[in-house]
């Protein structure tokens, strides 16, 4: 069945779909966010469920934040939320290494904020230095050689990935007891009207084809990403919960694979022509213009 728009359907369809869920899970970009700006009527939208007694989390798969950052924006937003409400990859990946005892040190392919966020909990990063411009394939050897005291391999999107530094990844990852974590596998992301950033997708991908390692992933839509959401949010009833995304093959497919209820919106990577020619996979029962409509609904 095709998605339907819940500003178009009755008033009792709307209060019985709300009524069925108990537990909200928001992605963040594209949902509540464009950039660093809120998008309009969130906020109300938000307050409203909240007054409807419903438990508000966010599950996102940015990590270009500190825990101190996603503080500052909720602030300067003036979204009721703190860190402890959103789970990013960077926060699966310090539980997981931690879970593992790891003492060594990560390889990083990601922005600093995760590399920073890392550090801050006490993981050790090794220290990557930009290599000079390199024209000869003989002047590459020095650069993209192992190091015994990296033990992990992390993959996020790296605006400063050079491909020095994606052969060493590749090289480092040779070593089979070298752990292997691939975050946000997004193919795409939104970024203004004239740009569509190019996902870390294709960063885990390429490491996975050269090596034919296979990645634990700790980004949406992973279950191993939502089995650590769960250890979090332990009142979590699939049954009872609705996330609201804005990516198909991120938000829409975790959310199938975890057995949640669906929620669509379109002011982020999904376009309407899209969403419509959907697989049934990821195709949800219920779209919305925005987010921000949701408030207007419901009074
Ligand atoms: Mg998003």
């Amino acid at each position: 069945m095709a998605p339907k728009n819940l500003a178009e359907v009755p008033a009792e369809e709307v209060a019985a779909f709300v009524k069925s869920f108990d537990n909200i899970l928001f992605d963040c970009d594209g949902v509540l966010l464009l950039g660093e700006d809120i998008i309009p009527g969130v906020k109300d939208s938000v307050n409203s469920m909240k007054e409807m007694g419903k438990e508000i989390k966010l599950i996102t798969n940015n990590s270009f934040r500190t825990t101190r950052e996603w503080n500052e924006i909720f602030e300067d937003v003036e979204l009721e939320f703190t860190s402890h409400d959103v789970i990013f990859p960077t926060k699966a990946v310090i539980h997981y290494l931690q879970a593992k005892k790891f003492n060594k040190k990560a390889f990083v392919l990601g922005q600093p904020a995760m590399v920073e966020e890392l550090k801050e909990y006490g993981i050790g990063v090794y220290d990557y230095k930009d290599c000079p411009k390199l024209k000869h394939v003989s002047d590459l050897e020095d650069y993209i050689g192992d190091d015994l005291s990296i033990g992990a391999v992390i993959v996020d999107l790296d605006f400063n990935l050079t491909y020095p530094k994606l052969m060493k990844a590749a090289t480092i990852l040779k070593r089979p007891d070298v752990h292997f974590i691939f975050c946000a596998t997004d193919k795409t992301a939104p970024f203004g009207e004239n740009y569509k950033i190019i996902g870390s997708y294709f960063i885990g991908e390429t490491l996975e084809m050269i090596t034919g390692r296979k990645p634990v992933i700790l980004g949406k839509p992973s279950v191993t990403y939502n089995n650590f959401v769960k250890k979090n949010y332990k009142k979590i009833d699939p049954a009872r919960t609705l996330f609201v995304g804005d990516s198909l093959m991120t938000d829409m497919l975790f959310a199938t694979k975890c057995n949640y209820q669906k929620l669509l919106v379109l002011t982020g990577t999904t376009s309407y022509e899209t969403m419509m020619s959907c697989s049934k996979e990821v195709s949800p029962k219920y779209y919305l213009r925005s987010l921000g409509d949701l408030h207007k609904l419901l009074n």
